[in-house]
């Protein structure tokens, strides 16, 4: 009963706390993740929002100067330092380069990095001269790491067809301009950042590799038109990401910031098990407040249910002892139901005793009682006499007056008998007009004046219905002197009874040795 109760109390204490520990961290998880997505988003739109504003001022400096030299025309020379000025001016311009009508390089700037040195027109750049003027492409090398993007301007002829391009090449890599805004990002360590062409491929990355899962979120989600969005996806090692991305209007690109899920929650982590250190003391005084109580309701059953299973030690005890103390309601109901019961049982018991101890008619107790007060004397060792009596004649009571007034005159007798004799010499009915009295620690004198009294009693009285005045012959024999049993002193008694009727009956006969006449 205790231990269920215990495991009960420790299971509902233990299940509580981990459900709300884990409930906590459910809520704060998700809470936490939607947060990492929105300021992912945020961030990536702020990102695109700066790129597209660089590549503005740039596109301005460049149609500026496209203009100026299709105005001036000019030498070579002039030409060359007018490229130079606007790659020198242009931050984070590698290179500027001129190229005739047809796409074919004519001049470039000083600065023009050796990759570029090599390309004598725009097509080998990748770059088609018919397009959207602000359009920004990526050329050369895209791996990732580096990354070589083109604006192209034209140059306005006199026919109002183009008198050939201006081109400004900016080379994405680590430390450059661009990096820099890029990475300038206030993410901790954990967030990659991805400059990725719609057409799926990574053209810069920052924090990681060009990641298959990125680009599938790109080609599934981002167009230029589109808008900004967010998703938790799974990266390359099947760890899942949470990615925020925006497009940049100026070009066909995206900007895509994730963070593995597992960094987010990390400081989640790290709360769960500083909130688990605080909270055990608090949970093991539960416990320990839980089990005392359980012990406190378990105690008052324990031992409801042992005085069930021992009755005689509520008996000895009383109700009301203090083994059965409770101090609950249910409990207190409980001892009071075991109580009746008991009390119930014992009075069941009494009265099934008596039942078969007892003869109905005369209501004295019955040969069956006799044998256990002879056990009872003898076990005590205590002296006894046998007083044994039978009725005189008494055939003729039934013959003359009838069965029913000879039952009334032995029921009348019987409580002669009792009347007359006191509480501790109780009287039993052994046969039909048989009674025996047994007289505790008695001297044969006492006994024999008891007997007397008996049969005087008897004779003394008027029985009912006419009947007249009845007799008892009756035999003393005592025990331990007249017999070693208590049978044996039974069967002295009686021949003492027949001594007395032989002797002519209304006489107390003393058992001896000799009693013929
Ligand atoms: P005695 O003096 O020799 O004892 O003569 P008795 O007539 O009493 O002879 P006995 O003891 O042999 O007869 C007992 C009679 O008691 C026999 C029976 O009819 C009668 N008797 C026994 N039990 C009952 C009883 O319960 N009710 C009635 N009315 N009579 C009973
Ligand atoms: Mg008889
Ligand atoms: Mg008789």
């Amino acid at each position: 009963m205790f231990t269920v109760l215990i495991a009960l109390a420790v299971l509902s204490v233990a299940i509580g706390f981990f459900n709300a520990l884990y409930a906590g961290y459910q809520v704060q998880k998700a809470q936490v993740v939607k947060n990492s997505l929105a300021s992912n988003v945020a961030y990536a739109e702020k990102l695109s929002e700066f790129i597209n504003l660089y590549i503005d001022a740039l596109h301005r400096q460049l149609k500026t100067s496209a203009s100026r030299l299709g105005a001036a025309g000019g030498t070579p020379q002039a030409v060359a330092a007018e490229l130079s000025r606007v790659a020198a001016q242009g931050q984070g311009v590698s290179a500027v380069l001129l190229a005739d009508a047809g796409g074919t390089i004519i001049a470039r700037s000083d600065s023009s990095p050796a990759p570029l040195s090599a390309v004598s027109t725009l097509a080998e750049l990748g770059m088609l001269t018919h397009r959207p003027a602000d359009w920004v492409v990526p050329c050369c090398q895209h791996d990732g790491q580096r990354a070589a993007l083109m604006l192209v301007e034209p140059v306005p002829g006199k026919d109002g067809a183009p008198a050939g391009f201006v081109a400004a090449v900016v080379v994405l890599e680590r430390g450059s301009r661009l990096d820099r805004v890029i990475g300038e990002h206030p993410y901790g360590d954990g967030a990659s950042v991805y400059l990725v062409n719609v057409d799926g491929r990574v053209l810069y990355s920052r924090g990681g590799g060009p990641d298959e899962n990125v680009l599938s979120l790109v080609k599934a989600d981002v167009s230029p038109t589109s808008g900004p969005g967010s998703a938790q996806v799974l990266d390359a090692a099947g760890d899942p990401v949470l990615a925020g991305y925006a497009p940049v209007t100026k070009g066909k690109w995206a900007v895509v910031i994730q963070r593995p899920l597992d960094q987010v929650l990390s400081p989640l982590k790290t709360l769960l098990a500083e909130s688990l250190r605080f909270a055990i003391p608090a949970v093991i005084v539960t416990l320990i407040l839980v089990c005392g109580l359980a012990y406190a309701i378990a105690r008052p059953l324990a031992r409801l249910t042992s005085a069930m299973g021992s009755p005689d030690a509520v008996d000895r005890q009383g109700p009301q002892a203090s083994l059965l103390k409770t101090w609950y309601f249910e409990a207190d109901k409980l001892r009071e139901a075991l109580i009746a019961t008991l009390a119930q049982h014992r009075h069941e018991v009494g009265r099934l005793n008596t039942q078969t101890m007892t003869d109905p008619m005369t209501g004295l107790m019955n040969r069956r009682a006799l044998e256990l007060r002879f056990e009872e004397l003898v076990a005590a060792g205590t002296p006894f006499a046998v007083i044994a009596l039978d009725l005189d004649h008494f055939k003729r009571v039934n013959d003359v007056f009838g069965h029913p007034v000879g039952d009334k005159v032995l029921i009348l007798v019987a409580k002669t008998l009792s009347d007359s004799v006191r509480q501790q010499d109780r009287p039993f009915r052994v046969g039909g007009e048989e009674f025996v009295v047994v007289v505790p620690a008695p001297t044969p004198d006492v006994a024999l004046h008891t007997a007397e009294r008996i049969r005087a009693d008897i004779a003394r009285k008027a029985m009912p219905d006419g009947v007249g005045h009845a007799t008892v012959s009756v035999g003393v024999a005592l025990w331990p002197q007249h017999g070693k049993t208590a049978q044996a002193v039974v069967k002295c008694a009686d021949e003492a009874l027949y001594a007395s009727k032989s002797a002519g009956r209304d006489r107390v006969t003393l058992w001896k040795e000799d009693l013929s006449p």
